[in-house]
């Protein structure tokens, strides 16, 4: 068997051309839906990360304001910032970009985004929302598998979906979405502590990594006409490539493509997918501030 390959960029494009839609609708009430995006030190996957989200956001004509902060910025000065940033009414949704520097307590930061402009979903407010199935922002990466799931029309429904990873913004919540009634998936969650792992993941109908590890996932681990999309990103190095290293999933590619039905390569997977999401709740929290409508 050779896999479909899932062109998540294509389908990212879709869900964007739409919220410039939605966007659009928005304009003749005076609203331009715009993101807050807070950068802290120069960590530079987390750059080119928040450059990719500001680009987006203008090509679907949404706002951005950009505070990039020096990796010695105190804790108490962020969340002073966020707490103008939750006061001013042209802002729609805050962003802190992940992970902060250690002297930063993560946990009181997203704290204290106000859930209404909370669009990456991290609050424990989106958390509860999601867990109990009320309408809130969903993390954007689980939320974007479960559209590209939608999109290709993998089944769902009583499908075996072993998770590979346990994070509060991928691993944990993609699980719950996936065991959500109308997805209906069985769902198997592994981590380090699991004991056998290809014997679990082999049980996949889709298998989904999101451990952060190049290529651990290898074609012995891969149920036969399994859908697995590849979450992580790895940079490794690579003496031939221009940067000096290139991007890896989690999946062994190659020879995971031979026995898999559906594959994510990575880039151009689930990583337009992120962005994408992203753009969709920056619209929605739009809406829903013109709507005086409460989270
Ligand atoms: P994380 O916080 O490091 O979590 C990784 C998870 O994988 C942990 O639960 C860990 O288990 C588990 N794990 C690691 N190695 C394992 C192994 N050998 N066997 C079994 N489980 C293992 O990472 P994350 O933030 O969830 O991100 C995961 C990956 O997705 C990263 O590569 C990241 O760059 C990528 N990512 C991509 C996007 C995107 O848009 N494409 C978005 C977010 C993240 P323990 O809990 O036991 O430590």
């Amino acid at each position: 068997m050779s896999a479909i390959v899932i062109d998540g960029k294509a389908i990212s494009l879709k869900v964007r051309e739409e919220v410039k839609r939605r966007a659009g609708k928005l304009e003749p009430r005076g609203i331009v839906p715009c993101l807050a995006v807070i950068l802290v030190g120069e960590d530079p996957a987390s750059l080119s990360y928040v450059t990719a989200k500001e680009k987006a956001l203008a090509e679907a004509e949404m706002a951005s304001r950009d505070y990039r902060l020096a990796a010695s910025t105190g804790e108490d000065e962020l969340l002073a910032l966020i707490g103008r940033l939750n006061a001013d009414e042209q802002v729609h949704g805050i962003l802190v970009q992940l992970p902060l520097p250690s002297h930063i307590s993560e946990e009181r930061v997203i704290t204290a985004i106000d859930p209404r402009k909370d669009v990456d979903g991290f609050h424990p407010v989106s958390v509860g929302n999601m867990v109990l199935g009320r309408p809130g922002f969903l993390p954007c990466t689980p939320h974007g598998v479960l559209v590209l799931l939608r999109e290709l029309r993998i089944p769902t429904a009583g499908a075996h979906a072993v998770v590979l990873g346990r994070s509060n913004i991928v691993g944990k919540p993609l699980a719950n979405l996936l065991s959500r009634r109308d997805v209906n998936a069985t769902v198997t969650i592994c981590h380090t502590g699991t004991k056998e792992l290809p014997s679990i993941t082999r049980q996949g109908d889709i298998l989904i990594a999101a451990a952060g590890r190049a290529g651990l996932v290898t074609a012995d681990m891969v149920k036969e006409g399994a859908a697995v999309i590849d979450v992580g990103v790895n940079r490794v190095a690579d003496s031939g490539a221009k940067k000096g290293y290139r991007l890896r999933g989690d999946v062994d590619y190659g020879p995971v493509a031979e026995k898999a039905a559906w594959i994510t390569p990575v880039p151009g997977g689930v990583g337009p997918m992120t962005i994408a999401m992203l753009l969709q709740n920056v619209v929605e929290a739009a809406e829903r501030f013109a709507g005086g409508r409460p989270c």
